[in-house]
């Protein structure tokens, strides 16, 4: 995939699940300002995993409206419902190992599970029901989560950090198993029946293959950057540096979401906003 190595390259990586809002286009326009002033590489990824909620006319939005922005992109837009098959075959070496389990609790829970975690929605840590069952025992409508704290085992002597260059938490970051295992626990990372693998798990191989150094995205993310770290790890991935910025939020102090059609980029365009205007809105 990408190969050349870079020393500034990042992504802008939305779920087009919805129009772009006020706040994915502060993060797009930063990645992209950001690399630009580096002398870098700005990628466009569609984390599309979500086969239900994904629509290609959303992503047809999402690229009308980042064009429309001013924002160029380096390569071909790189698409994870495309590589489905081959994220479950790169997970399979960790069942091997004694580190994945099947888990058989509702497909309601392992669908939240799956999705990148919003603002505002406690993150459940699952209360290891299924863990000691063995990967033989793997039926077809089975999840696959991580064992956690084997995964700290095998991680033994390891030392496990990351670079966080965001204003809100600059600086190193060692990851503590106990707080891990407290906030974050065993993991869904696929489940094999509907094709559909965990956001974590995409976006490490992806960072990885598409050599990003630099991932800038919502400060939403920052809590899960752990298990980010942990499976960049196990699967002999290098970690990038993190820099999560600040959400654009409303009047009431709410985080935007994608349902927010009134802040939809799309709006402001058919009402004669300028990309100048949208810059100017959200600060930059
Ligand atoms: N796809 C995620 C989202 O739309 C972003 C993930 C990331 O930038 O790492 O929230």
């Amino acid at each position: 995939m990408a190969g050349r190595a870079v020393a500034f390259r990042t992504r802008f990586a939305p779920s087009p699940t919805g129009p772009l809002h006020l706040g994915h286009a502060y993060s797009a326009i930063l990645a992209h300002d950001m690399a630009r002033a580096a002398g870098g590489e700005f990628l466009l990824r569609m984390e599309d995993t979500d086969l239900d909620r994904c629509r290609p006319e959303w992503e047809a939005l999402i690229v009308e409206d980042l064009a429309w922005l001013g924002l160029t992109w380096d390569g071909p837009v790189l698409r994870q419902s495309d590589r489905i098959a081959e994220y479950n075959r790169r997970l399979e070496p960790l069942g091997d190992r004694g580190l994945l389990y099947p888990c058989s609790c509702t497909r309601a829970d392992i669908r939240a599970a799956l999705s990148a975690p919003q603002e505002g929605v406690a993150f459940a840590v699952y209360p290891g029901t299924c863990r000691g069952r063995g990967m033989d025992s793997r039926t077809s409508g089975d999840a696959l989560r991580l064992d956690l704290n084997a995964g700290f085992d095998a991680l033994e002597g390891e030392a496990l950090t990351f670079t966080e260059t965001g204003a809100a938490h600059a600086g190193t970051h060692p990851i503590d198993r106990a707080t891990a295992l407290a906030r974050i626990g065993d993991v869904v990372l696929s489940r094999k029946g509907e094709d559909i693998v965990a956001y974590f798990l995409a976006s490490a191989f992806d960072d990885a293959d598409q050599g990003i150094s630099h991932v800038i995205r919502g400060e939403d993310l920052f809590d899960f950057t752990p298990v980010q770290v942990i499976l960049q790890h196990l699967l002999g991935l290098p970690t990038p540096v993190y820099h999560h910025h600040a959400l654009v939020r409303d009047e009431a102090g709410k985080r935007l979401a994608k349902r927010d059609d009134a802040r939809a980029l799309a709006k402001f365009r058919a009402e004669g906003a300028t990309p100048a205007d949208i810059r100017m809105m959200v600060g930059l």
